[in-house]
């Protein structure tokens, strides 16, 4: 795993992650979408960390409970939680991150700290709508923008 960016954080971690748990559950009641155990599993890895985690790392710590937990399991629910925008796809660190503020925002751009591998979100609607234009005055027709920029968090460049 990344290094534990959780644990810099001033806060109570364990209610944070019941939070984004309920948050999920009523998200999921309100889709019609069922978070099964597995996918509830997943989700509650990917929070246990501030930061990206990796598929590999999550299958290692859901077969420590099913040592017959497989790959597809874990993509499945990825899936699933992604359509739901509950966790994002962190592509330069081949991961995933939780969303904190899943289905309130439409454009997503990302600041991931290479020191204690925390990742924030920004939803820059002026930054997304910029990068489409420059395409579009090439002629490019984007489908999706990923914006990942890396560097070392307020506490970190502190450091
Ligand atoms: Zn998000
Ligand atoms: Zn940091």
């Amino acid at each position: 795993m990344q290094p534990d960016a959780a644990s810099q954080h001033d806060h109570d971690h364990q209610a944070c992650i019941a939070d984004a748990l309920a948050a999920a559950e009523r998200i999921c009641a309100e889709r019609k979408a069922r978070l099964t155990p597995n996918r509830r599993r997943v989700l509650e890895l990917i929070w246990d960390s501030h930061g990206v985690v990796s598929a590999y790392d999550i299958l290692a710590e859901m077969q420590k409970d099913d040592p017959s937990a497989k790959p597809p399991t874990v993509y499945r629910a990825l899936d699933f939680l992604m359509d739901l925008g509950l966790v994002h796809r962190i592509e330069s660190s081949n991961g995933f991150t939780r969303c904190e503020s899943p289905l309130r925002h439409r454009v997503c751009q990302f600041l991931i700290c290479d020191g204690c591998g925390l990742v924030e979100e920004l939803h820059s609607r002026p930054l997304f709508e910029n990068l489409s234009e420059q395409a579009a005055a090439l002629g490019f027709e984007s489908d999706y923008q990923t914006v990942e920029v890396h560097g070392r968090c307020a506490k970190c460049a502190k450091a």
